[in-house]
This record gives C-alpha cells, structure tokens and sequence, in this order.
C-alpha cells in the first residue's frame, strides 16, 4: 500500500524503524487493556447483567433496570459510590457544567489547581454579572492558580489563595488542547492529599476527559471527591453515539444530578430511548479501543520523530490521556498533516479541510474529523490553531492501523509541501 503514497518508500521505512523502536511500550499498553478488561468484566458479573439490561426506557424513565444497573457497573470500574451516565447529558462540558453547578452555591469560591481550563469551561465560570447564567452570574467567586514554569502545582499561590470561603478544588487531568504536561493518577493522588490538609473542606473536582482506561485507576479510586467525563471519548469505546458521565461521592453526585435534571428528581429519572445496548457494549470495549489510540499516539510520537518533529509526550513517556502534542512549526505543515488525517478517515476522505475561524478561538484552526460520531475524539482526529509553533494535537483511533495509515498519509502531504527533506536518512 505505501506505493499509493508520493513518498511511499521513504515513509514505509520510518515506519518500519519506528514499529521496531515502540515494541515494548505497545505490550505495557497491552498489558494495562487486559487489566481493565477483566476489572469491566468483573464488574459485569458481579451486577449480574442480563440480556433484560440491555434494553432502553422511554417517558420518565423511572425504574430504569438497565440505567441502574449500567451506572451501578461503570461506577465499581471507577472506583466510585455512585455514577451518572446518561444520554442527556451532552457532552463533557455539560457534565463538568453539573458538577460545578451542583456543588458551589452564592458565596462560595471555586480554585481551578492545574492553572487556565478548558476552553468551553471559560464562559461556564463567566468573567462578570453579565446575567448569562454564569458561575460568577450566580456570585460565584473564581480563581485559577497558573502553572509554575508552566509544568507544576504552584502550592504556595494556592496555600495564599485558600479562604474559607473555598468550596470547591478543580483538577484538569488531561493537557487538552494546552501545551503543559498532563498529570497522571499518581500525580492526582499527591495532589488530593496535600488539597485536603491544606483546605478540608473542599470538594475535590476532577475533570478527567481523555483519561480513562489509560491507566489502572481512575481519579476517583484515589480520592477525588467528583469526576467527569465525555462518552464521545475514553469511555464510551467508540460505540456511544452521546453522553457523559459524573462519578464519584453519593452526595455530590446526587447533587450534580439534582442539577443535570431538577431536585426532587435528581438521578431517578431519565429515559435511556434506544442508548443502553451501545453503553454496555461501550464500556466492555473501552479497554480495548483506549488500548489501540494509546498505541496510535506512542507510533505516531515516534514515528514523526524519525521524522524530524517534537512531540509532547515522547514515545517513551509514560502517558495518563490519549492525546498526542505533535509541534510542526509552519502553518503549511499543520495544515499538511490535518489533511493528511483527513485522507485516511473512513468518513469525508475526500474533503479537504482549510482552517478557519471558530467561535471562542482567537486564531484560525484547522480540523481533520472524518469520524462515524460526530466530533468523537475517541476516533482518529486532529486539530490546531494558526499561531506559532503550530501545534498540532492528535487524539484517538478506534484501531491502532487506522492510525498508522494516517500517520503515513499525513507525512506523504507533509513531504509534498517540500518543507522537510524526505531524501535525508533513509
Ligand atoms: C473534551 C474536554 C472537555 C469537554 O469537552 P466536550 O467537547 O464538551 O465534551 C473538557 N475538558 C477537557 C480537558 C477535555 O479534553
């Protein structure tokens, strides 16, 4: 097949050097997805799920078998009390929104530790009384404490920051679309500890988007009050068409969901229409598909490396989310490699994505999403925006081949814009 490619021959070497190079780390990878399979499964039997479970609700939804029982599952994987998952929650941002909406009243001061989230979250905290509906339209106080150099926990700012009117710590697991380091779950684990003596009464917050299944421990199994999370991504394997989860403590999930629905009916209520079979299916496949993007990102670090470009984390690295920091340099480039991914996808290989502007972006970005759901980061995708140093980051792949072929791909059009040489080291 790399004779379909412009630099077919050039490429099938770089991939062949970097498959040899990534071995080991692609049987640790293996090695963690058969650990959670069998934690899924355990958790499977263990709730007796039966052909019965796999049906939906319609109507109010109450009595739901199959919801209880599936959030009754994903909570024991999670290492959690209680867990929402639900179809009406529509993605990680409105599950984050609950959780934050849930807990914090007038008053009362949120802290995000891991310096500026999230983009979609800036306009959920609000920057004034604009009668939006904002965290801060409520009166709810804010703060961020920036990373030190950009990489670490700055504990003294937070030790000034701390008040008692401090109800709620934020985490941000994953780096997103920033450049700083993720943190993994023993990093999350330190830091809870040093959150609770610093400030007990705290309810410690975790989004945990793009982390889960990537290691043997989600946030909540190491004291994270309340987690997050998207089932277009990690936890939904590829197979939920939407959804999100909250997990966590009894009482602050329940208050998220009192939230999510209205109090009074809090969790009890939501029909699942025709979701729960994919939920099931999802989550049995989640250690799988995390397992093949995981394996994607190692390839494609090392892989772009060979080539010439840094990469955020290294092959090498140990790694807590699924997204791949690729650093290109030129806005040709980003470009090249987006529509090179574009290339390889099973949905709109034929289109070729441009960048342009978004709303709540500064600069111009450039996508490539050929996925089955739409926006699904679970599947193979990447983006960037149009300022230096031209980032690109990388995410997901429901099969470790897909993404070797996009990488492929995505360097035949990197190689076609003449910026890098592809006669050199071969
Ligand atoms: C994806 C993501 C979110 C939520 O995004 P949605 O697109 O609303 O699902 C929040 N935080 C982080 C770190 C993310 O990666």
């Amino acid at each position: 097949m790399f004779e379909t490619l412009k630099h077919g021959a050039w490429i099938e070497k770089k991939v062949q050097t970097a498959e040899e190079k990534i071995e080991p780390v692609l049987k640790k990878i293996g090695q963690n997805a058969d650990f959670m399979q069998w934690k899924v499964l355990e958790a499977f039997r263990e709730m007796k799920v039966s052909e019965i479970h796999l049906h939906s609700s319609t109507g109010y939804g109450y009595d739901d078998l199959g919801r209880e029982t599936f959030e009754a599952v994903f909570a024991r994987v999670f290492g959690a009390e209680k867990a929402l998952v639900r179809p009406n929650i529509i993605s990680g941002t409105h599950a984050i929104a609950a959780c934050l909406y849930g807990v914090l009243r007038p008053g009362d001061e949120l802290i995000y530790l891991t310096g500026r989230p999230y983009d979609t979250l800036h306009q959920v905290i609000g920057s004034y009384q604009d009668g939006s509906g904002s965290l801060r339209d409520y009166g709810i106080e804010y703060r961020e404490i920036p990373l030190a150099e950009g990489q670490r926990i700055d504990w003294d700012t937070f030790r000034e920051a701390v008040s008692p009117k401090t109800k709620m710590v934020a985490i941000q697991r994953s780096r997103g679309y920033a450049d700083r380091p993720s943190f993994s779950i023993r990093e999350i684990e330190t830091m809870i500890r040093k959150i609770r003596e610093i400030c007990p009464q705290a309810v410690v917050f975790v989004d945990n988007c793009y982390g889960e299944f990537v290691e043997s421990k989600e946030p909540t199994a190491v004291g994270a009050d309340l987690i997050a999370g998207s089932l277009i991504k990690n936890p939904g394997g590829g197979i939920a068409k939407s959804g999100g989860y909250i997990a966590g403590a009894e009482k602050w999930v329940e208050r998220a969901g009192s939230r999510l629905v209205a109090p009074g009916i809090g969790t009890e209520g939501g029909a699942t229409h025709g979701y729960m079979h994919d939920y099931y299916q999802g989550l049995f496949l989640a250690p799988h598909v995390v397992a093949e993007a995981l394996k994607g990102a190692v390839f494609a670090a090392a892989f772009l490396e060979e080539a010439g470009f840094q990469t955020t984390p290294g092959w090498e690295e140990p790694r807590t989310d699924i997204i791949q920091q690729v650093y290109l340099g030129t806005p040709e480039l980003l470009v090249a490699f987006c529509q090179g991914i574009q290339s390889a996808s099973p949905v709109d290989a034929h289109i070729l994505p441009v960048p342009s502007p978004m709303p709540g972006y500064e600069d111009e970005v450039v996508m490539a999403a050929g996925t089955f759901v739409q926006g699904a980061s679970i599947e193979l995708s990447a983006d960037g925006p149009l300022r230096a140093p031209y980032i690109a980051y990388m995410q997901g792949g429901l099969t470790y081949s897909h993404v070797k072929i996009g990488m492929a791909k995505a360097m035949d059009f990197i190689l076609e814009t003449g910026q890098i040489d592809g006669t050199l080291q071969v």
